[in-house]
Formats: C-alpha cells, structure tokens, sequence
C-alpha cells in the first residue's frame, strides 16, 4: 500500500505539535516554515548577548505538552526542563495596589480578605465555576474538532448551563464585589486575544487552568521549549524545512495534492494541514480556488482580535524588585479595551503586561544584566490603519518613560538594547490578517463549530491547526488543535492516535 505523506505549512506551537502526533503515527512528515527559524509567534531573538523570546512565555497545561514526548515513549523532561513561576502574576495598578496572583490558596485569602472581606467567599465560589467551566470547557471538548452543527447541539445543554452567553467579566463578577479584584480574576482572557467584557464566560476556565497545571517557565526560554519539540520530531524522522515560504496549495478536483513553495518546488502530499494564517491559508494559499475565495470573503467578515505592540529590552542592570510576569493596569480599563477592540485610533493611555524572564532564569541576559520585553495591547490593521513606522518609536518611548517613572528607576540610562514588534510586523512577517496577534476573535459565535474547522468542508484532505481553528489562541490552545487536526487526519489515513 502507498505510504501517506503529510505536509505541514507552518511551525508555530500548533504546526510542531501536529507535525509531532503524524510523525510519532508513523506517517512521513514535513514541516515548511517561511521564517529563518521555527516557533512561530514563540520565535526568539538574541542581541548583544540577551535572549529574547518574541511571544508566549507564560507556559500553562505542562501534562499536554509532555503528552508529545510519550506518544512515542520518550520523556519531555529529556529534552526541556519546565521552571515554576511564583507568583504566576503580580497585577499592579496606578492608586498603588498590588495583587500576587498565585497557586497559594491562604496567601490568595489573605489578599482578598485584606481587600474586600466578602470576596473571599465568593472567590471560593467563582473557583468552583471555573473548575465546573475548565473540566466541559476544555477537559471535555478542547480537543474534539467540531465539523458538524450537531457537535455544537449535543455541546448546547452544557453552555447554557454554564451561562457561556455572558462575559468573562460578568461572570466573575457574579461572585466577587470589588472592582480591582474582579480585574484581577477576569483579565485572563486577554492572553489569548479576548475582551474580557465581551468574550464567552468559557475563557474563566483559564483561572482553573493555572491553578490545576501551574505556571511555568522553560529554562533557557520558550525558544528552548520550540527546540526540543523541533529536536523530538526530527528524531522521529521528520523533515522541517525553515526559510520555504509556500505560495499555493495545488489542488485537483477537491482535493489538495502539493504545496508550491516560492521558488517553484512542488511537494507532493496526501494530507495538508496549513498552521499558517487561516486568512493567509484560504486568500492566498488557496487563492486559485472557489474554495479558497469563497472561505477568505467569509473569514473577512469575521471579528479579528486586537494586535500587540511589544519592546523587547535589555538592562546593564538588575531589578530584584521585579516579578516573572507582571501586568501593570493603566488609568482606564472597560474604555480602553473598548478602545482596543473597537476604537479606529491608538487610545492615549495603556495597560502592560511586563516580561521579566531573568527573574526565574539567569541565562537570559548577560551577567549582572537583564532582559525584558513589554507589551500593549492595540488595535489591529484594519480597524486602526495606524502608520507604524512613523507611531511605533514614539509609542515605545512613551512606554519606557512610563516604565521608568512608576515600575524601573533608570531604565533609560540602563538600555543596552532594544527592538520593538508593531501590528505591521505580525501583518508583513507571520502573514496574520489585519496584523491580529490572535487571530480570530474568540467570541461565543466564532468559537467550537462556529470557528473555521479543522477539517475543510469542501477540500476533504485540507486541514487547519493553530489559533484560528477550535479552541483557539494560546499554547494550550493550539497544542489542543493539534490533537484534534490529528485524531480527523489519522482517522482518514486509516490510523487511530496514539
Ligand atoms: C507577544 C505574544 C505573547 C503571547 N503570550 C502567550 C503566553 O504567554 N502564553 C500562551 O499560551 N500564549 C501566548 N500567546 C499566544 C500564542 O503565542 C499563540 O496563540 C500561539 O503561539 C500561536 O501558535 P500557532 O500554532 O497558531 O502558530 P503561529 O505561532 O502563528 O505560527 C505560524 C507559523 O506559520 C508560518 N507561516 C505563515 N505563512 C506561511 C507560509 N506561506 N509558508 C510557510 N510558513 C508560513 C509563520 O512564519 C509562523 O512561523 C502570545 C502571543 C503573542 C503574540
């Protein structure tokens, strides 16, 4: 019998992580990533010594990453070492209140009995929810690719139950009073692209997510984390080739026969799964096709999330005072995520979350040194046509004197480096429509069935990981698409997962 072969557009975590599952499933694969190096969005810089990861460094759900490693009986301790992030986050805000949010459930009542008494009770309530929400939300239906409306009908009885027709914000607003703490509980869903006062209360489970899983960091960054799965697939007998940029999927009749790389090389495939941009998959990669065109004028009418604008900088110097990962609250919060999600302008003020990675591992900066990165969120492309070149370095000199003033005396004077990522780069260097750091919006009616599938419809050999297929943004995310593109793609090379 002729063996099936698999193509993979794309080593973002959900590119890799599928890649993975086919090639521990015995079925050839190749990975074609357009950048110099794999990762993705987890893509990592290194400058004067320093070592920056571009994107995700909160690491959350370890047993799913370590599930790769054992799907052919190998140990991911092996080849990644994941450290313990204490307190998981420090949530500052301007009146000069702070909340350590962490897995120490007396250290978290004492901080709410000393904010709002009342609260602790209904913390302990709004625990019980999320719980509730992360067990059907994610246990149960995290990795189930929903292709047909009845996936969606037989799901129904536990969203209602679960009130997934409210906000995050509302939600857990229910059961905790004060205003400050409610932020603290709900602004989770910003990390994975959604407005907490509009995306589906399902996004609470993240606050059981952590506390179930933990924090994590992989010792010499995420990038390390990106290395040993690349090195697990490659052991496996994988192929990734790294700067082949693929221009078209080459289709016959309905099916996808081989991904046309830039320079004109055909590389024939049975299945292809497109980790890339799922806008950039159907406009362009698909293009040539009804298919494609017709999926790419419904994906443009869809709401796409918020972009990112991040400063990775390195310090001469460094800030024991600091946490791992802290989220600095700006003046305003329901407005200026109205702003970001719905504003046509760059709002004046920010809220930042702040990156400090040396704090947990030493090798990322030169000694006595220090890296960073912080972000902000903005408003993608298409809904703010902000000119990046000429905003993005005011932008980040209004956020390193604003760093400086409140959280890091010095900073300016202490730069040895810095670069800065504007939502034109996500646009011009990962292809992501509208320069959307999370792709498509992950509100109630772009989420499970309702989100691009993992299988298409008409092209039954075409496939979807990532982001922008179900569940959604995230590592935990993605690494779920992956297993659920899998289980679909090995069932129809006649092969069960592992
Ligand atoms: C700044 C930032 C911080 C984040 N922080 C966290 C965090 O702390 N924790 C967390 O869990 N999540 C975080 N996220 C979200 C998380 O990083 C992403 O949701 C996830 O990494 C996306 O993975 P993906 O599989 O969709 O692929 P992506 O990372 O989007 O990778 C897609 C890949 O496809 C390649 N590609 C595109 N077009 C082509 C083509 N034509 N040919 C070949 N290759 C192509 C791209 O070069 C890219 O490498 C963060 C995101 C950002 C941007």
């Amino acid at each position: 019998m002729k063996q099936t072969r698999a193509a993979v557009i794309g080593s973002g975590f959900g590119g890799l992580a599928l890649a993975i599952r086919l090639q521990s499933a015995g079925i050839p694969t190749t990975i074609f990533e357009a950048r110099d190096k794999p990762g993705g969005r987890a893509y990592v810089y290194r400058d004067e010594g320093f070592v920056f990861d571009a994107g995700p460094t909160v690491i959350t759900d370890p047993a799913a990453l370590e599930e790769l490693w054992a799907l052919s009986g190998r140990r991911m301790q092996d080849h990644v070492t994941l450290l313990p992030v204490s307190p998981f986050y420090r949530l500052c805000w301007e009146d000069g209140f702070t909340f350590d949010y962490d897995n120490d459930q007396t250290a978290l009542d004492r901080q709410i009995a000393a904010k709002s008494p009342p609260d602790v009770e209904g913390y302990g309530r709004f625990l019980a929810y999320s719980r509730d929400v992360y067990e059907e939300g994610y246990r149960k239906l995290g990795t189930v690719p929903f292709l047909n409306f009845a996936d969606m009908v037989r799901a129904a009885p536990q969203l209602v139950r679960l009130r997934a027709d409210r906000s995050v914000h509302d939600a857990v607003a229910r059961f905790i009073t004060d205003e400050q703490l409610r932020m603290a509980f709900s602004f989770h869903s910003l990390l994975v692209g959604g407005n907490p006062f509009e995306t589906s209360a399902i996004y609470a489970l993240i606050h059981a997510l952590e506390r179930e899983g933990g924090v994590w960091f992989a010792k010499g960054g995420t990038g390390a984390l990106v290395d040993g799965m690349v090195r697990l697939f490659t052991e496996l007998g994988g192929e990734i080739r790294l700067n082949t940029r693929v221009a078209r999927i080459e289709t016959e009749g309905t099916r996808a026969r081989a991904v046309v790389t830039e320079d004109g090389e055909h590389h024939a495939a049975d299945m292809v799964a497109s980790n890339a941009d799922v806008m950039h998959s159907y406009r362009d990669l698909l293009g040539h096709t009804r298919r494609g065109q017709r999926a790419a004028r419904r994906l443009d009418r869809r709401r796409w999330s918020m972009s990112l604008f991040v400063i990775y900088f390195g310090l001469r110097r460094k800030h024991d005072h600091l946490k791992h990962h802290t989220v600095l609250f700006g003046p305003r919060y329901r407005e200026l995520v109205s702003d970001i999600f719905h504003g046509s302008a760059l709002p004046d003020d920010f809220s930042l979350y702040l990156h400090a990675p040396s704090v947990t591992d030493d090798s990322m900066a030169p000694p006595g040194c220090s890296a960073y990165y912080v972000l902000s969120p903005v408003p993608h492309l298409g809904q703010a046509d902000i000119d990046w070149d000429t905003e993005g370095p005011k932008y980040r000199d209004r956020i390193l004197a604003y760093l400086e003033e409140r959280y890091i005396p010095g900073l300016r004077s202490d730069l040895v480096t810095s670069r800065i990522f504007t939502p034109a780069d996500f646009r011009d260097e990962l292809a992501a429509h509208h320069g959307s750091a999370f792709s498509v919006e992950p509100i109630l009616t772009q989420s499970a069935w309702f989100r691009p599938h993992n299988r298409d419809s008409k092209i039954p050999n075409f496939y979807i990981v990532g982001a922008g297929t179900h569940p959604g943004a995230g590592i935990p995310g993605v690494v779920g698409s992956a297993k659920a593109t899998a289980a679909l793609m090995l069932a129809d090379a006649g092969q069960h997962d592992g």
